[in-house]
């Protein structure tokens, strides 16, 4: 939904990523994170040394544990962790000889919480607008590492990141997976692809010397050629997938936050482009048109979906189309455009329509049986808050176990990381969070995040739970 507040036409000078970087997109995570450890090794070995995860065996022992993909608690459970994976999950609590214990007796232990919309590098506020003209990429990367730690401790220890400016959320990424700086993992799609005038335009509402004519390197495309070129940029740049803008956005500076801003042809170019290259797509929609078009072209998820009708509802099923409501940012932005100022005034009729309706069409959604994955669009409000997300998913009708799970097992399906994320299993990465009490009874404590691991670095731990 974010605007690209600070983005601009103008380009960080045109600095090549090592080739290393387009083959390693494509590579499976274990492999990813090799190569990344290895070249990290190579050029600065003291970061490779402090991010090393331990390689002594831990145990954790969890009062409860949720099994994601069942949907339910299993009561008393051992994880051990050795290195940065999982070596087995089992009933009881034991201590097997040397292992150093984690004691998480009185609490749920979930897989790590996926967050499959984030704008990490940026946040919204009432000075967004001005600060569009002010940032360069280098404050936006430096504000992402500070954003980055909040959303790892609030449990989130994977993100999707759907739209920066000047490819600052490909350096935070890379710069987390090499031990430089502290947060999630991150999928990032660079640079959102938007049309002229439209939701990812980062020129609107500048004047004719500030806006230029930005083009397919800007994120910016007006036929399937451009789309294609758009496509290959990003992957260029070090991608991990594509996101595009279908209709007009809530916080641009435009008019319009629901009209149709692709032709079906550009999107099936995206598509067809993103396949070749082993990325997925995500489509920003609110408009039921947009959807339409984005659904019927091949797009992986749906972002928003605000004003979907019945219609798209049975045609996302038909076609397979995940939906990734963000009902945080529908009731933060409605919540804000109250206050006078906040937003301009060409932003405030559009936040004060789409934020509210955006919770009953995910319950309709969810009755007709469309695949839910877990999203925020962390950035409209402020990071780390992203765990409210399953509150308001429980209140529009979901059932808890089914909010946790869009957020573990499904959102790691949509990543197409279900084989190392997702889910406590041996051989997946230890990514794992405690809450204190029982989810499924009480979905609030999931904003009350007590424990926090990450590749089998404990970033986050209540006081005496390790001896
Ligand atoms: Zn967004």
């Amino acid at each position: 939904m974010v605007g690209s507040p600070g983005a601009h036409s103008r380009r960080a000078p045109a600095i090549p990523f090592p080739a290393a970087r387009n083959r390693m997109t494509a590579m499976r995570p274990a492999l990813l994170l090799a190569v990344a450890a290895a070249s990290v090794a190579g050029h600065h070995p003291h970061a490779a040394a402090e991010s090393a995860p331990p390689t002594a065996l831990t145990a954790l022992h969890c009062g409860q544990l949720f099994d994601a993909a069942r949907g339910s608690l299993r009561g008393a459970s051992t994880v051990l962790v050795e290195g940065r994976r999982i070596q087995s999950v089992s009933a009881g609590h034991h201590l097997p000889e040397g292992a150093r214990r984690i004691d998480l007796a009185g609490m749920t232990c979930l897989p790590g919480l996926i967050d499959l919309h984030t704008h990490i590098t940026g946040e919204t506020s009432a000075r967004s607008y001005e600060d569009g003209f002010r940032l360069d990429p280098a404050d936006h990367a430096l504000r992402g590492t500070a954003y980055a730690k909040r959303t790892l401790l609030a449990g989130f220890t994977t993100i999707r990141n759907l739209g920066d400016s000047g490819n600052a959320s490909i350096a935070l990424r890379n710069a987390i997976e090499q031990g430089y700086v502290i947060g999630p993992r991150i999928f990032t799609a660079g640079k959102s692809i938007g049309t002229t005038g439209g939701h990812a335009d980062p020129t609107n509402g500048r004047n004719a010397e500030l806006g230029g004519d930005p083009g397919p390197q800007d994120g910016v495309v007006n036929s399937a050629d451009d789309a294609r070129k758009a496509v290959r940029q990003r992957y260029k740049d070090g991608a991990d997938l594509i996101k595009i803008t279908s209709t007009g956005g809530v916080l641009s500076y435009a008019r319009n936050g629901q009209n149709p801003q692709f032709t079906v042809a550009e999107i099936e170019a995206v598509v067809a482009t993103a396949k070749d290259y082993g990325m997925r797509v995500a489509a920003h929609a609110h408009g039921d048109e947009g959807i339409r078009r984005a659904v019927v072209a091949g797009v992986d998820s749906i972002e928003h979906g605000t004003f979907m009708s019945d219609a798209t509802i049975a045609l996302m099923k038909k076609h397979g189309t995940w939906y990734v409501p963000t009902l945080s940012a529908g009731a933060f932005v409605a919540d804000k455009a109250k206050t006078p100022g906040y937003y301009p005034e060409i932003v405030r009729p559009k936040a004060l329509a789409i934020g509210p309706q955006i919770q009953q069409t995910l319950a309709r959604a969810w009755r007709a049986g469309v695949k839910i994955a877990f999203g925020t669009d962390a950035a409209v409000y402020p990071h780390g808050g992203n765990a409210h997300e399953f509150v308001l998913l429980v209140e529009a009708g979901m059932p808890p176990a089914a909010a946790l799970q869009a957020a573990t097992v499904r959102a790691a399906e949509l990543l197409d990381q279900s084989a190392q994320l997702g889910s406590l299993d041996a051989g997946k990465f230890a990514d794992l969070v405690a809450v204190p009490g029982d989810p499924l009874a009480d979905i609030e404590v999931m904003e009350s995040v007590a424990f926090v691991m990450k590749d089998g670095v404990v970033h986050k731990a209540p006081a005496a739970s390790a001896d």
